[in-house]
C-alpha cells in the first residue's frame, strides 16, 4: 500500500488525467481546439476564484503571464522557452503529472494539449486571434522532463486541421445512426397507423376503436355512441358488384365525416357497419347529428349509377348510465339499431332499456 498522502494525490491526479485522456482519445477530440479552449477558460476562472490570478494586460503578454503563473505555483520546477526557427520550444522540468502525460502518449497523438497549462494558453491565445500549434513533444520521465515545440500562429486552424479523418468519420456515423433512428421511428409510426386504419376507407378500424375507447364508457360523461349500418347493402352488391359496393362505403364514410368534429371517433367495425363516438355532447345534440347524417346520405345519389342508399343508426348516450366496457355500450346501441331496422330503416333509434 502506498505510504503517504502526497503519493495518493499524485496518483489521483494522474489517474484523472489518464482516464479523461483515454476517454477523449477514444472520440479523438484532442485536436478539437474549441473544446480545449473552453476547458482553459474554466481553469482560469477556477484558479482565480482560489486567488491564483495573473496581472491581466489585455494584450499578448497575457500568454506569457499564464506561463509564469503556472511556474511560480509549482506546476513545473523549471521551464525554458527557447526561440527556434519553427517557433518557441518549451522545455518543462519536474512537470507535475508528467507520468500521466506519458501514458496519454500511448493513447493519442497529441496528449500534451490535455495539459491544463496548454488549455489555458490556448484560451488566452484565442483572444488575440492566435493559436498554439504543437510541432513536437517528448518525454523523459526518468528525469521528469516534458519537452514541447509549439508555434504561436495567427488565425485559427481550418476544420481539416482541427478535425482528424477519424473524428469526421465518427461524426458521419453518429449522423447516419441518428437518421436511421429517425427513419425507424417514422416507420414504426407508419406501421402503427396502418395497424389502426381501415384500408378501404382510411378511418379507424375495429381493433383501434376498441383500444382507445376502453376507459371511455366507464365514466358517466356526456358521450353518445352510434352503431351504424347501411340499409339493404347486400342488394347494392348484388346489382352493381362488389367494387361499386366499396365505392358506396367510401362515399358514406365521407358523408358521415362531414358531420363530425375533430374530437369525435369514427371507425369501421367491418363490412358496412360503423361506430361513431361523439364526445362531450348532450343527448339532444347527438340526435341532431344522427338525423343530419341520415338526411345527408339519403339525399345524394352516389357515383355514375346514381345509387341511392340509406343508413340506420342505433344510439346510446352514457349519461347518467355507465357501461363497464365499450363492447357493452355497443351491444345496447346494436339493440337500438335492430329496432331502427325493424321500424322501416333510414332512421335512428335511441336505446331505452
Ligand atoms: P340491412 O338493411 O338489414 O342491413 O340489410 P343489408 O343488405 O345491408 O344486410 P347486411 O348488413 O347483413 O349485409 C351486409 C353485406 O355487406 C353483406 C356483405 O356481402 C357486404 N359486405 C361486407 N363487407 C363488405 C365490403 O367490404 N365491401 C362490399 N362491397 N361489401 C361488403
Ligand atoms: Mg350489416
Ligand atoms: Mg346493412
Amino acid at each position: 500500500m502506498p505510504d503517504n498522502n502526497i503519493h495518493f494525490k499524485e496518483i489521483l491526479y494522474e489517474a484523472l488525467l489518464y482516464s479523461f485522456g483515454k476517454t477523449l482519445a477514444k472520440y479523438d477530440v484532442f485536436s478539437q481546439n474549441k473544446i480545449i479552449e473552453d476547458v482553459g477558460r474554466e481553469i482560469i476562472l477556477y484558479l482565480k476564484e482560489f486567488g491564483f490570478d495573473f496581472n491581466i494586460q489585455n494584450n499578448e503578454s497575457d500568454i506569457m503571464a499564464i506561463y509564469e503563473m503556472f511556474i511560480k505555483n509549482g506546476f513545473a520546477k523549471n521551464a525554458e522557452v527557447v526561440s527556434t526557427p519553427k517557433g518557441d520550444k518549451v522545455i518543462w522540468k519536474g512537470l507535475y503529472g508528467a507520468r500521466a502525460y506519458e501514458r496519454l502518449a500511448n493513447v493519442t497523438e497529441n496528449p500534451f494539449i490535455s495539459c491544463p497549462l496548454n488549455a489555458c494558453l490556448l484560451y488566452e491565445a484565442r483572444k488575440y486571434n492566435k493559436y498554439l500549434k504543437l510541432i513536437e513533444m517528448k518525454f523523459d520521465i526518468d528525469n521528469d522532463i516534458a519537452e514541447t515545440i509549439e508555434v504561436l500562429e495567427s488565425g485559427y486552424p481550418q476544420a481539416s486541421e482541427e478535425f482528424s479523418t477519424q473524428t469526421l468519420e465518427s461524426a458521419q456515423l453518429i449522423d447516419i445512426a441518428d437518421k436511421k433512428e429517425l427513419a425507424l421511428k417514422e416507420a414504426n409510426k407508419k406501421i402503427l397507423k396502418l395497424a389502426n386504419t381501415d384500408h378501404l376507407t382510411g378511418i379507424m378500424n375495429r381493433r383501434a376503436v376498441f383500444e382507445i375507447t376502453q376507459q371511455l364508457c366507464q365514466e358517466s360523461t356526456n358521450n353518445a355512441i352510434f352503431m351504424l349500418d347501411i340499409d339493404n347493402f347486400k342488394s347494392i352488391n348484388d346489382t352493381y358488384g362488389h367494387n361499386i359496393g366499396d365505392e358506396v362505403i367510401q362515399h358514406i364514410v365521407k358523408k358521415c365525416s362531414q358531420n363530425l368534429r375533430e374530437k369525435d371517433i369514427f371507425a369501421r367495425l367491418g363490412g358496412e357497419e360503423f361506430t361513431i363516438v361523439l364526445r362531450d355532447i348532450t343527448l339532444e345534440k347527438s340526435l341532431e347529428v344522427a338525423q343530419r347524417i341520415i338526411d345527408d346520405i339519403a339525399e345524394e345519389p352516389i357515383g355514375k349509377h346514381q345509387i341511392t342508399t340509406t343508413m340506420s343508426i342505433g344510439i346510446i348516450h352514457n349519461h347518467p348510465k355507465k357501461y363497464d366496457s365499450f363492447s357493452q355500450a355497443l351491444n345496447d346501441a346494436d339493440k337500438a339499431l335492430y329496432k331502427a331496422k325493424h321500424s322501416g330503416k333510414n332512421q335512428y333509434r335511441l336505446f331505452d332499456e
